[in-house]
């Protein structure tokens, strides 16, 4: 794994005068909600909340006098929102490189089998570190061992919890959902949904329970289209899912819908507005479509995509279909990391998002996907939120500045 750099205090504490408001000046600030702001400014009112963002110079016209905090070649912007990882896998052994998707997913069940609760915990402590060090203000985790909710901390990034769920036997839907629905998290993670596993590890049944459960609140989150072996599964019944995943297991996946897994989970009525779809890179004619007339929304992890091999995601497609994208790192296991700021870079990279989409899915588009836009992503005045700095790097132009900025000058100011 590679080093993550660690969150630095802020550079100077100065004493700063009780009451009244200060201006942090930057030569950048990222809203979240406008375009890019030069030679910019967060004006700070007495009780901490943000009273407005804009040109330095016009800010100081609304607070004469007000004391200025220069953050000079960095950027101000919210902290980013990360809205899919398995923090409790961070601390289990890396997965060897030489194997497919089936493969990985094989091996990451045998070093679950082997890791012991304090393996998970402690997965769970160093994960929401990672993340917040990184500058992530919000982490939607998806949790599966047992207990591990509990270990969710007071302090750092907020974790939003959906405990995993797995039902292959029809039978135990009900109470397998129930189970979920019983899980409470512990420290300041709020409870967000369930996250169904995927549609070859979640029967029907367990789907629409879900889907039954949270028609009122809560989110159903599950993995998508990830792999072609798991639309190979779902469309024929064959392939690497049943015979290598399953193979040597005592139990079999639920029976294959014959159908790919969008148009199956569109089928049984679980594709809507309260759905959350995690990868999507197999889409075929017209799901694109099909996800936005069902205003679906969408999660997408491109760098684990890419280290497991299972293809990109169609995502300026999606975008231009006005489909509510987020970004995730997923698990440090596939993803290598948990550093949400390259997933940020791989979606200009690699899906060709504008330097600007690709900051909007990091965080106030991320924000919406997990039914947070009321309170993070974004730097909008009435919030108390935390102003994450990056120092800008080398480059050209600004956004290769922006891009170019570097973790390890990564803190938090409020
Ligand atoms: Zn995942």
């Amino acid at each position: 794994m590679e080093a993550q750099p660690r969150l630095r205090r802020r550079p100077e504490q100065k004493k700063r005068p009780r009451g009244g408001m200060r201006l942090l000046r930057a030569p950048l600030v990222f809203t979240g909600f406008s375009p890019l702001i030069e030679n910019g400014g967060v004006l700070l009112g007495d009780d901490g909340r943000i009273a407005s963002v804009g040109a330095a110079k016009d800010l100081l016209k609304d607070a004469p006098g007000a004391p200025v905090e220069d953050f000079p070649d960095s950027i101000l912007l919210p902290p980013l929102v990360n809205c899919h990882a398995h923090l409790e896998l961070a601390a289990l052994p890396k997965i060897r490189d030489d194997v497919d998707f089936t493969g990985w997913l094989g091996e990451v069940v045998a070093e679950k089998k082997r890791a012991s609760p304090a393996d998970f915990e402690r997965g769970i402590k160093e994960g929401i570190e990672l993340c917040r060090v990184g500058g992530q203000g919000v982490i939607a985790d998806v949790a599966s061992a047992t207990g591990v909710e509990k270990s969710y901390g007071k302090s750092g990034a907020r974790v939003v919890f959906t405990p995993e769920l797995i039902c292959l036997d029809p039978s135990g839907a009900a109470k397998a959902v129930e189970n979920a629905l019983g899980r409470k998290a512990g420290g300041n993670a709020s409870w967000g949904g369930v996250f169904a596993h995927a549609p070859y590890t979640v029967c029907e049944e367990a789907y629409l329970e879900c889907a039954k459960a949270l028609r009122r609140e809560g989110l159903l989150f599950t993995h998508a289209a990830e792999s072609p072996e798991e639309v190979e599964y779902c469309l024929t019944g064959k392939g690497a899912i049943p015979e290598r995943l399953f193979g040597n297991s005592p139990v079999n996946p639920p029976p294959s819908p014959g159908l790919h897994p969008i148009d199956w989970l569109d089928k049984i009525g679980v594709l809507g507005n309260r759905t959350v779809l995690v990868h999507c890179v197999q889409l075929g004619k017209g799901h694109v479509n099909l996800i936005a007339a069902r205003r679906a929304r969408v999660v997408l992890c491109p760098r684990s995509n890419k280290n497991l091999g299972v293809g990109s995601a169609p995502a300026l497609e999606l975008l231009r279909a006005r489909v509510n994208i987020g970004l995730g790192t997923d698990s440090i296991l596939s993803a290598g990391d948990l550093d949400l700021w390259k997933e940020v870079t791989a979606a200009v990279d690699d899906y060709g998002f504008s330097p600007e989409d690709a900051l909007f899915a990091g965080t106030s588009w991320g924000a919406r996907v997990l039914g947070l836009e009321g309170e993070s992503g974004s730097l909008s005045p009435g919030r108390r939120a935390a102003i994450l700095v990056r120092k800008l790097g080398e480059g050209k132009d600004r956004w290769e500045r922006i891009f170019s900025s570097s973790g390890e000058n990564c803190f938090y100011v409020n």
